[in-house]
């Protein structure tokens, strides 16, 4: 047994440290970013945003929503072909990813989807656990089989599997086990490690070796969007800052006259009885089932996620999101806000 003493930070435990800066305004900040990916050589232009491929979030309408602001959604992995071709018949080519995990027919749908939308670009290839041997041979094959299409892999937290995992063929690694906010890994295995030194570490190994990152869960606020770009990543993925709403899958619900949309782990009890008919025997539910207040349209979200990181910039004089991180000093603390009047969020 070895125990490491350092200690490892989630966003909660740090702030920007503000910074002399030139610029005048929020609105010179640009929040897009230009990457050409390592092992697909794509091009690729946007905001570095992702709506998780959780099946209340990476919906389609999300994605219609999403691609005005030009962000990416990670599709679900359940959704019939038919009803993604009209989405890539319009311009969100760029701005939507199609999932699946690497079982057999995870791996026929991605060839169906291939066949009757070959223009696709963003391949994201979603599994619980990262760090298996089969994991990185279907990153792999997947490479192999799909040369030129964008490929997300994950989830992992530690540099040496995003080394492993952008080597395999992977573009972009995925970051972040028992960090959001309807998992329960880190209660039913123990697993996990605190968010923001899991994109700092893993952003310094990704952009070693020519890939990218994108930090997948745990943030809440705006400004734990903008804490992990600091960090080093080079794309967020949200999913529980866009539940609830009109764009977002759920039941709809009204607790003590309030309108609330039911949200779900991938792993709960609530998805797999949907998609599988049952917890399998063999394993336990690693996810919760929330009712999230109703919050109507995704764009006012989008608008406050955006004007927060744009305050951002200007607080730490970042002209552009690409300076973030260089940009960044955190400084360590033991309290965030001050709530005597209820909570902030
Ligand atoms: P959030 O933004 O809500 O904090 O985190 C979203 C991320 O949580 C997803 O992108 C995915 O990586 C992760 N996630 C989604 N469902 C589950 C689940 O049932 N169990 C676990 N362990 N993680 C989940």
């Amino acid at each position: 047994m070895r125990i490491e003493t350092e200690i490892k930070l989630d966003y909660k435990d740090v702030l920007f440290r503000p910074k002399r800066s030139v610029l005048q305004s929020r609105e010179e900040v640009d929040l897009t970013r230009k990457f050409t990916f390592k092992n697909s050589q794509q091009v690729w232009e946007g905001v570095p945003i992702m709506a998780s491929n959780m099946d209340t979030v990476g919906t389609v309408e999300m994605a219609k929503a999403l691609a005005q602001h030009k962000i990416i959604t990670c599709l679900h992995k359940f959704y019939p072909v038919d009803l993604l071709q009209p989405l890539f018949q319009t311009a969100a080519t760029d701005f939507a990813a199609i999932s699946c995990g690497i079982k057999e027919d995870d791996i026929n749908y991605l060839a169906k989807v291939h066949a009757a939308i070959p223009d696709f670009r963003f391949i994201c290839l979603d599994v619980a656990n990262g760090y298996t041997q089969r994991f990185a041979s279907v990153v792999a094959r997947i490479r192999d089989k799909y040369p030129d299409k964008i490929i997300i892999a994950g989830n992992v937290v530690t540099g040496e599997m995003v080394e492993e995992l952008i080597l395999r063929g992977a573009d972009i690694v995925k970051v972040g086990i028992g960090s959001g906010s309807v998992c329960t890994t880190r209660i039913q295995t123990g697993v996990g490690y605190p968010q923001l030194s899991a994109v700092i570490e893993c952003s310094d190994a990704a952009h070693g070796v020519g890939g990218q990152i994108i930090a997948d869960g745990g943030c809440v606020v705006p400004g734990d969007v903008a804490k992990a770009f600091g960090g080093g990543a080079d794309f967020v993925m949200l999913g529980g800052m866009l539940a609830g709403h009109e764009q977002s899958d759920g039941e709809l619900q009204t607790i003590n006259g309030e309108q609330y949309k039911v949200f779900y782990g991938m792993s709960s009890e609530t998805a797999m009885n949907k998609y599988y008919g049952e917890v399998a025997g063999y394993r336990s539910s690693e996810g919760k089932t929330v009712a999230v207040k109703y919050r109507g349209d995704v764009n006012n979200t989008i608008k406050s996620i955006l004007g927060g990181i744009r305050s951002t910039c200007t607080y730490i004089g970042a002209r552009t999101l690409k300076d973030v991180s260089k940009c960044t000093t955190f400084i360590r603390v033991s309290q965030q806000s001050n709530e005597v009047f209820g909570k902030n969020s």
